[in-house]
């Protein structure tokens, strides 16, 4: 049988199999094969990695070593060096890659194939002593933690050391023979924690290594990425080895290395972007050990290597009609790409790259529209710093991540973990500079800030991918772990304390500063607007209040798709006249108190047409249960009890009042001494009391055991007919004054809760019979549509029957997926949600994302029922998975007509519903 085929060359790899090369080794192929000057090299597969990860023996499969061996032979012959020749040696990287990009997650080796022989070739080659002790210092380090888990800090401390006795501050002060004897103390580090000695095989490192980078896809770090990203076997599984030949970027002043961007990644601009620094390797630009110069620079110190690296960003974008972010080296004035991958960038950047580059002719309006995740956009709705604040920074740093953020400071990843994620409050992550093992501090903060390293650090890089604000650099703040505090000149921060970062400016303040909405953008619009020409869902808005609506309309909504009017009952001057309306004892009392509701809830909606006409406006009739307006039974209790007390002081009081008129003759102080007596008026301290018990005996009998399952919604509407005819009444007033002024609307009443066509008829009945009094006493003919939520199991069955009565359905997801799981939608997410989901035994939190299987089951059937008696049935969904992306998905293949979402995710929405109609096209 032969042997599967484990190992690539760069010149033969499929540059498209990312699943099988990496996306990093899948890159160093394609770029190989389109002419680009890569260092030679190989790629082992990911298949092999899962096999070796699988096996029990701890061995490589069968056959992989001699294919490396192979392979080496042919970049041996390709450079002229030999692996582990003591006279021309060949070094390696040996670098991670899997299909999804995870920066930093997984391990990486640089300089192998050094030993004490081959050393002296590499000095003997370069004649260069320093450099030489220098590459073989940092891989001894490198092997040594990633292969062999010794940790960096023994390392650094003899590193530390040496540069003490040496009086050096900066590592490029250290001569050769300090390189070399760090050299020796970091070989001694390594026999001793290891118990064995520094492997000199140059394949035996390499077999090592190769098993390193294979185990940390299994490590901790790339575990928790994958989770905390959802990247699943099928997206990526396992990584590759990329082996490719150094190249030196620290051979001298003719030599340097960098990162850069095609495009600015933070505005999109379309300029080459990145940092680079003279006489280094690449680790030190992204490790922010040595502050990189930015890459405009490279024009002044190397010309020619300025020209041709802007010819390589043109040849990446042509190529890759995407932007790129890649690393490249200069050998003594020889230009390498050793990297690239796509650009990641905020949401700013990717709008205006997208538009762009449609203008320039490198991508079509679809691929601008499906390059950009949906989720990504509410980005740029963040808020940033209102441009009037007159408070002035404490330091600055590099505008690594643009939006503005505040929180308690906190110094390290695993308190931020507490504080942020376990205890919920806002954080922000400030470090002297980050690695790869604080990833958790960074999902549990709203911003990061950092005193070391350049706007490509890894604090840099991994806040842009994630959306968060970043400050990198600010070397006006020292950090000290230890003590908990951070010093920026005179001022102490320390842990706990409240700072604001503005990642847009580099900004650092101290205490909270008022943030603003961001506007969108002419790109943002122009975008949009693509989408919508190709959406076949129209994209609404849940919006409760005019204001609401203003907003949903300028992020384009379509209309609303659902107003929740017990929102408006909450309103101060309203939450009065609904209690009045509640506690009442007889049904005269109830009118009267909705006699006085009417007026407010008609000017509600009839603001509500004014700011959306023509479009849509639906407005749902009352749902929650009513004693949710009312206070609390504790609550109550503890009021009466007070205003016992306070009828037993009355006489007290009153003397009190009188005495701080006397004290406090000033107009404030009688006003307050006034209002005191009125108080203490003893009539109405018993008025209170008489309230608050009636209250109280309410809210007792309203209690329920289950109120989310009880009197409320429909049910509320039929056994307490006057509220719902007081708001259909408000809605069809409302109607007919727009209408008397000739203005368009299209109001849509919607009922809740409904599980039987008798209930929709019996509300149907109600509307049907105030529309006729309405268009009577106002002589306007009223033109709405009349609907129902779709939110109870029974809805769904009964689909066909309803539709009998309805014009539309809207699917309520939050209560369809309370009710399908038969899970609290209060509850469950902070009970056993979390760890459902941590062990997989749900792949997500269904009230986020749309449970397709079970609820979207569901779902099918009604639209399928439904349309089967009305086929022109008009459906959406108003839940909150109306603004999630892959739920937006889902709605579009099951054939809705629309979403409403709230306004934020209003602009996510548009461009979901593009990408759905774009990948799953309607005949
Ligand atoms: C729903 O249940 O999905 C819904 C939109 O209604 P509410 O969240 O107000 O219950
Ligand atoms: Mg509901």
């Amino acid at each position: 049988m032969s042997q599967p085929t484990y190992v690539y060359s760069f010149k033969e790899g499929d540059g498209k199999d990312k699943q099988l090369l990496g996306g990093k080794g899948a890159n160093l192929c394609e770029m190989t094969q389109f002419g680009l000057n890569v260092p030679p090299g190989f790629v082992i597969t990911t298949a092999t990695c899962l096999d070796y990860l699988d096996s029990s023996t701890q061995q490589l499969p069968e056959g992989v070593m001699a294919q490396v061996r192979a392979q080496m032979a042919a970049v041996e012959a390709e450079t002229g060096k030999g692996f582990g020749d003591a006279e021309n040696p060949l070094l390696v990287s040996v670098r991670s890659g899997s299909a999804m990009s995870m920066p930093g997650m997984m391990d990486t080796i640089l300089n192998l194939g050094l030993n004490t022989e081959t050393l002296q070739g590499v000095i003997a080659q370069t004649g260069d002593e320093r450099f030489g002790y220098d590459a073989y210092r940092r891989f001894i380090q490198l092997f040594g933690k990633v292969a062999l888990n010794v940790p960096d800090e023994l390392f650094d401390a003899e590193f530390e050391a040496v540069k003490q006795n040496a009086h050096v501050t900066a590592d490029v002060g250290l001569s050769g023979a300090d390189l070399k004897e760090i050299s020796e103390r970091f070989l001694t580090v390594f026999q001793n924690h290891t118990g064995r000695p520094f492997p000199e095989d140059p394949y035996e490192q390499l077999e090592i290594a190769i098993k390193a980078v294979f185990g940390s896809w299994s490590g901790k770090r790339a575990v928790d990425y994958r989770r905390e990203f959802k990247i699943t076997p099928d997206m990526a599984n396992g990584t590759a080895v990329n082996i490719c030949t150094m190249v030196f970027g620290n051979r001298g002043d003719d030599s340097a290395t960098g990162v850069a961007f095609t495009r600015n990644p933070g505005t999109g601009e379309n300029k080459l972007y990145g940092e680079y620094l003279v006489n280094a390797q690449g680790e030190d630009v992204v490790a922010g050990i040595r502050t990189p110069k930015p890459i405009d620079k490279l024009a002044d110190e190397m010309p020619e290597m300025a020209r041709q690296l802007e010819q390589l960003r043109q040849n990446l974008e042509n190529h890759y009609h995407e932007i790129q972010d890649f690393e490249f080296t200069i050998e003594r004035g020889i230009l390498y790409c050793l990297q690239t991958r796509n650009g990641k960038m905020n949401a700013i950047a990717m709008v205006r790259t997208s538009v762009e580059m449609v203008d320039e002719g490198l991508i079509t309006k679809e691929q601008a529209l499906l390059r950009i995740d949906p989720t990504h956009l509410e980005q740029m709705l963040y808020p940033r710093l209102n441009p009037h604040n007159r408070i002035a920074p404490v330091a600055q740093g590099l505008p690594a991540s643009p939006g503005a953020a505040s929180g308690m400071a906190i110094f390290d990843a695993d308190r931020a973990e507490i504080v942020g994620k376990q205890q919920g409050k806002e954080i922000i992550l400030l470090r002297e500079e980050t690695k790869p093992e604080d990833i958790h501090g960074f999902f549990a903060a709203q911003g990061i800030l950092t005193s070391r390293g350049g706007k490509t650090s890894h604090a840099a890089v991994v806040a842009r991918g994630m959306g968060k604000p970043c400050v990198a650099g600010a070397e006006g703040i020292s950090v000290d772990v230890q003590r908990r505090e951070a010093r920026i000149g005179d001022h102490i921060i320390s842990e706990g304390d409240i700072i604001t970062i503005d990642g847009s400016s580099g900004n650092v303040y101290l205490g909270t500063l008022e943030k603003v909405e961001p506007e969108f953008t002419e790109e943002l619009n122009l975008l949009l607007h693509w989408a919508d020409e190709v959406s076949y869902l129209r994209v609404m808005t849940n919006a409760d209040t005019a204001l609401d609506a203003t907003r949903a309309l300028r992020y384009g909504a379509q209309g609303i798709g659902l107003c929740r009017t017990e929102r408006m009952f909450n309103a101060t001057d309203r939450l009065p006249v609904v209690i009045d309306m509640i506690v009442a004892e007889d049904e005269a009392q109830r009118q009267a108190a909705l006699d006085r509701l009417l007026p407010m809830q008609r000017a509600d909606f009839k603001a509500m047409f004014e700011v959306m006409a023509p479009k849509p406006v639906t407005i749902r009739l009352l749902d929650p249960p009513i004693h949710e307006f009312l206070p609390s039974e504790n609550q109550l209790e503890s009021d009466l009890e007070r205003l016992r007390h306070l009828s037993n002081s009355v006489s007290g009081l009153t003397v009190l009042a009188n005495s701080m008129m006397l004290l406090d003759n000033s107009e404030q102080g009688k006003d307050e001494a006034a209002s005191m007596r009125q108080f203490v008026d003893e009539h109405l301290v018993t008025q209170a009391i008489e309230k608050k018990e009636l209250m109280l005996k309410k809210v007792r009998m309203l209690t329920e055991t289950n109120p989310m399952l009880g009197h409320r919604g429909v049910r509320l509407g039929i056994t307490f007919p006057e509220i719902y005819s007081m708001q259909v009444r408000a809605i069809l007033e409302a109607t007919a004054e727009c209408a008397a002024k000739d203005m368009e609307v299209h109001p849509q009443i919607m009922v809740p809760q409904v599980c039987t066509a008798e209930e929709l008829h019996h509300v149907a009945t109600m509307v049907d019979h105030i529309r006729e009094e309405v268009e009577r006493e106002s002589g306007q003919k009223l033109n709405f549509r009349f609907g129902t939520m779709i939110e109870v199991v029974r809805a769904c069955m009964r689909a066909d029957s309803l539709v009998e009565e309805a014009e539309f359905f809207s699917f309520g997801t939050n209560d369809l997926t309370q009710a399908t799981f038969s899970f609290s939608r209060e509850d469950a997410e902070n009970k056993f949600l979390p760890m459902y989901n941590k062990s997989g035994i749900l792949q997500n939190n269904p009230f986020e994302v749309l449970d397709e299987k079970g609820v979207g089951k569901l779902m099918q059937l009604a639209v399928q029922w439904g349309r089967e008696i009305k086929p022109d049935l008009s459906v959406g969904i108003c839940g909150e998975h109306g603004g999630h992306p892959a739920s937006i998905d889902f709605c579009h293949r099951i054939g809705l007509n629309y979403v409403s979402c709230s306004a934020p995710r209003v602009p996510v929405a548009r461009l979901a519903t593009a990408h759905a109609s774009l990948k799953h096209p309607r005949a």
